[in-house]
Parts: C-alpha cells; sequence; structure tokens
C-alpha cells in the first residue's frame, strides 16, 4: 500500500498563524497613526496577535455549521429562533468585547472611528460573516440618537455594552443587546419607497407594523430599524424581538437565505405580524431617518471588502514565499512576483486608509464631541464617500484569474463617466508616502510579496512587457525599490 509522502516532501507552508495581524501589516499602522489613532496601536496589536490563534478555528467552525432556524419547539408553539454553532458566539463574544460594535460611540477622543475601523478590519480578515450584527449595532447608535433621543436613552446603553448577552428577552433583562435593520422586501430594495408593510397608528405612541421583508439579517438581533407606510409616509420604527411583558413581538422568520457568501450570518425573510414598534424621527421622513444608520453599514462593507482583500494577499504570499516550483520558491518566479505585486497593490490602494474610517469621521467631523453630544448627524460629505467607497471596493474586490483580465479592468476603472471608454487623465494609483523597506522583523509576521509595504514603481512605458501585462504595476524588469530579499524573508520569519 502506498503512503503518504513526508511532511518536508510534501512540499506544504507551514499553516500562516500565530502572528500580530497588525504588525504585518504596516501601512494599516501607519494610517492609524495619521489619522489620528496611533493611540489605538497597543489595542490593534494584541487583537491582531489573538486572532491569528483560536479565532481561526472559530471561523472555520462558524462558516462550516451554518445556522440554523427553528420556528417551532417541540410543543409546536412558534419561537421564531435561529441556533448557532458555539464558535459564532466565541466570535461575537470577542468583537463585542474589544467594541467593534461601539469604540466609536465610547471612546471620547479624536480618532475613536478610526480606531474602531482599524480593529474591524483586522476582525474581519478572519471571519466577515458576524461583522455583520456587529455593523449594524454600531450604526443604530447615531440614528437612535440623532431621530430618536428618548429610545435612545433606553437602547444606546444596551447597544454599546461590552457584553455579549446572546437570547430573547426583554431589554430590561438584558446586559448587552444588538440592534439589526429591516428595509428591503421582495419588490424592492435600492429604491425602498417601494415598501408595502404598513404602520398602523395605535395611538400610544406606538405602531402596528404589518408586512414582510425579503432580506433580513441577523434575525436574532434584540431590536430592529424597520421602515414601514405610516399615514404620513415611509417612517422608520424601532421594533424589539420581545416586547417589555416578555412576550414574543410578531416577528415571524419564514425562512433562512442560502446564501453564496456570509454563510456564518443568518439572513432572514420575515413577516411582521401586528408587530409593535415606536417611531424614529417624523412619520415619512423614514428614509431620512434610516440612512444615518445605513452609512455606517455601508462603511464597514468597504472594511469588509478590504479585509478580505488583505486575507487573500496574505495567503497568497505566505504560500508563494514556502512552496518550492522548478527549483525556487513561487514567489521567486518573475511572473508569480508580477501577480502577488498586482494583489498587493489592489488590496493596498483599496485599504480603508482614505474610505471608510475617514468618511466615518467626515460623516461625525468630530467623533470625541459627537460621542459626548450624542449626535453623528452624516452630512452628505460622508455619505458620498460611503456609497462610491462601498462600491468602488466590492468592484475592486472580485477576483480577476488572469493578467489579461486584470489589465482590463484597470482599464475600465480608469476611465471617467460620460468619457466613453476614454482613459482618465487623473492618475490611476493615490500618491504615497515614500518607499519603505521590507519588515524583517523578528515577529512573527506573514511573509510580504513585493512592495507590501510601498505601492511599487509603475513600469515605464518604453520597457512595456508582451501584451496583456502592459498594466501591470511591476515592471519585470525594472526591480521595485522596496522589493525585499525572499529568501532572507523566509529565514527571518521562520517560515
Ligand atoms: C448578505 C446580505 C445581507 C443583507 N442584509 C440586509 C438587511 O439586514 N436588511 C435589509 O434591509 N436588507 C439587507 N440586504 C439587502 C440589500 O440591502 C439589498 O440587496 C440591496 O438594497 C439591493 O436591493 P435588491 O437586491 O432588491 O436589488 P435592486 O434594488 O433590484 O438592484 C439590482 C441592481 O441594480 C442596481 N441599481 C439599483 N438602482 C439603481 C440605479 N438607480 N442606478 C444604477 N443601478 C441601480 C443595484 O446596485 C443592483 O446591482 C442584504 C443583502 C445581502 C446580499
Amino acid at each position: 500500500m502506498a503512503t503518504l509522502p513526508s511532511v518536508g516532501a510534501a512540499n506544504q507552508p507551514p499553516p500562516l498563524a500565530g502572528h500580530d495581524l497588525f504588525a504585518a501589516n504596516r501601512p494599516l499602522a501607519e494610517a492609524l497613526g495619521r489619522e489620528g489613532a496611533g493611540w489605538a496601536a497597543a489595542r490593534c496589536s494584541a487583537l491582531g496577535t489573538r486572532l491569528t490563534g483560536e479565532p481561526l478555528d472559530w471561523g472555520r467552525l462558524a462558516n462550516e455549521h451554518v445556522p440554523q432556524l427553528r420556528t417551532h419547539d417541540r410543543f409546536g408553539e412558534r419561537i421564531d429562533e435561529v441556533e448557532f454553532h458555539p464558535a459564532w458566539h466565541e466570535l461575537m463574544r470577542l468583537s463585542v468585547g474589544n467594541g467593534l460594535h461601539a469604540l466609536s460611540w465610547t471612546e471620547p477622543r479624536a480618532g475613536a472611528h478610526v480606531a474602531r475601523a482599524a480593529l474591524f478590519y483586522l476582525t474581519a480578515q478572519v471571519e466577515a460573516g458576524h461583522g455583520c450584527p456587529i455593523s449594524m449595532t454600531h450604526a443604530a447608535v447615531p440614528a437612535l440618537r440623532a431621530a430618536a433621543p428618548e429610545l435612545a436613552a433606553e437602547w444606546v446603553p444596551l447597544l454599546t455594552s461590552s457584553e455579549y448577552d446572546f437570547g430573547l428577552r426583554p431589554a430590561a433583562e438584558k446586559r448587552g443587546a444588538l440592534c439589526g435593520m429591516a428595509m428591503t422586501e421582495r419588490q424592492g430594495g435600492s429604491d425602498v419607497r417601494a415598501n408595502t408593510t404598513t404602520a398602523r397608528p395605535l395611538g400610544d405612541g406606538e405602531y402596528s407594523l404589518d408586512g414582510h421583508k425579503w432580506f433580513c439579517s441577523a434575525p436574532m438581533s434584540d431590536a430592529f430599524l424597520v421602515l414601514a407606510q405610516a399615514p404620513a409616509g415611509l417612517s422608520c420604527f424601532l421594533l424589539p424581538r420581545v416586547l417589555p411583558d416578555g412576550t414574543r413581538n410578531g416577528f415571524h422568520i419564514q425562512r433562512l437565505k442560502d446564501k453564496l457568501g456570509d454563510r456564518s450570518n443568518a439572513s432572514s425573510e420575515i413577516e411582521l405580524d401586528a408587530a409593535r414598534a415606536k417611531l424614529v424621527g417624523e412619520e415619512g421622513r423614514g428614509v431620512r431617518t434610516i440612512v444615518e444608520m445605513v452609512v455606517h453599514t455601508r462603511l464597514d462593507c468597504v472594511l469588509g471588502t478590504a479585509a478580505a482583500m488583505r486575507q487573500a494577499v496574505e495567503q497568497a504570499t505566505h504560500h508563494a514565499a514556502h512552496r518550492l516550483a522548478f527549483g525556487r520558491t513561487l514567489a521567486e518566479q518573475p511572473l508569480m512576483a508580477n501577480v502577488l505585486a498586482d494583489l498587493c497593490v489592489e488590496s493596498e490602494g483599496t485599504r480603508p486608509r482614505r474610505s471608510s474610517a475617514s468618511a466615518a469621521t467626515a460623516s461625525s467631523r468630530n467623533p470625541a464631541s459627537r460621542a459626548s453630544t450624542g449626535s453623528s448627524r452624516s452630512s452628505r460629505s460622508g455619505r458620498a464617500p460611503a456609497t462610491s467607497s462601498a462600491s468602488t471596493c466590492s468592484e475592486r474586490s472580485s477576483a480577476s484569474p488572469t493578467p489579461q483580465r486584470r489589465s482590463s479592468r484597470r482599464f475600465a476603472s480608469r476611465t471617467t463617466p460620460g468619457s466613453a471608454g476614454q482613459p482618465s487623465s487623473r492618475s490611476p494609483r493615490p500618491a504615497e508616502p515614500a518607499a519603505r523597506g521590507a519588515s524583517s522583523s523578528g515577529s512573527r509576521s506573514p511573509c510580504r510579496p513585493p512592495c507590501s509595504s510601498g505601492t511599487p514603481r509603475r513600469p515605464s512605458r518604453k520597457r512595456l512587457p508582451p501584451q496583456g501585462w502592459e498594466q501591470s504595476p511591476v515592471s519585470r524588469t525594472e526591480p521595485c525599490p522596496t522589493r525585499p530579499n525572499w529568501a532572507r524573508l523566509s529565514s527571518a520569519t521562520g517560515r
């Protein structure tokens, strides 16, 4: 019987674990300092190290054992609950404990948004799905504070608590709570004005909601901001899953979505049956009210996308630095070095440097004073970057298997709207700080590809490589000034 070759002969890279995700990401550390959150470096480093331990396994388990819907208990009573693998709860506990859902509002100092963005970005590199309830809970706070101070007084202490307290119980019995949002209906997602869910005033400041929502993520959250048609038009409501007397609200989970990604997170289709809810903001101003929440979740879409790209770069460069082919590591093969450099540039260009954290800061210009005054009005200048960053980053993150496809995609992204395919005159790459040397510290940082700590020099037009590579950011003939010595880097990192 054939036996498996020994580990050494298998030519497999060592596991990518046990290092500090923050220390390994020099551009992130630099951005943290530059954007006023240098004070959070130790916190980022501690979480960055923690994340490459047990949480790696939690992430695997939470995605392999996806959430299960339990509509009824064994006696036939409707319960509308979702069961999660214990690994999901561990991830949630870790993120809530580190303030990923609240730091922007609880840390009364400048740079709090940036610090929270960095923590979220690091965590999403290990498991992204649980970022959904974390993000929505974070985003609900400014919406409540801006439009419903009384509800904010009741809910914000729970939403910003550092305790993860899972389970459907009345708010008064909880030590921490999560918040979701329910806008999308079957007949319209982007255009929420098409919502048909109705809100009937009950006369005591409460409304009775009837209808459906087609996409309602994290349905085990304690409360939701919901859009529904009130007499004066589309309005925003706060709907608790459990009423103060302990009875379940009329929030029925019909089924869970079978999604391609975001598997660990439950997303549901729900029906609202005389569900009790309280008005947030004015009747007829629902979109304006809920957009205060939406804008922050869209900023987190940027962070999540940038994190996925960074994770891919780490995995690819680590693998290529250890896998041997034709007598050299893959990373030392010129064409592979080019591919890796391309991935790095895309990842660095999308990191939350000028997008999410900055836009969040723009949306609440002085986080310290906003946190203390409780106000976080998203200005137009905050919303616009959120929307454009979310779509731009999502587009850039889509994998492209061939250099040719990357080239054409990059060409397309250089065209300006209305220019009918004409390349933009603007530089496609943001200005970068001066070239930095490769890190070769003794810490167990993941192996880096050429130029991972700085944007590679663009090829000279006179030295265009063969067709299909003309848009490649790194010339194969022109060595990058920051290109590390791969052999030295591998031995320095012990891999
Ligand atoms: C993982 C996941 C979780 C979600 N969780 C929630 C949740 O918790 N709560 C919730 O309310 N919703 C949730 N959604 C739904 C999401 O908000 C909607 O999918 C989104 O708003 C788009 O709506 P739609 O799918 O109906 O697409 P449509 O509105 O039908 O749009 C289809 C396509 O057309 C584009 N488009 C739309 N309008 C225009 C326009 N004017 N110009 C150019 N292009 C346009 C859109 O960008 C999209 O690509 C979730 C979706 C996903 C994928």
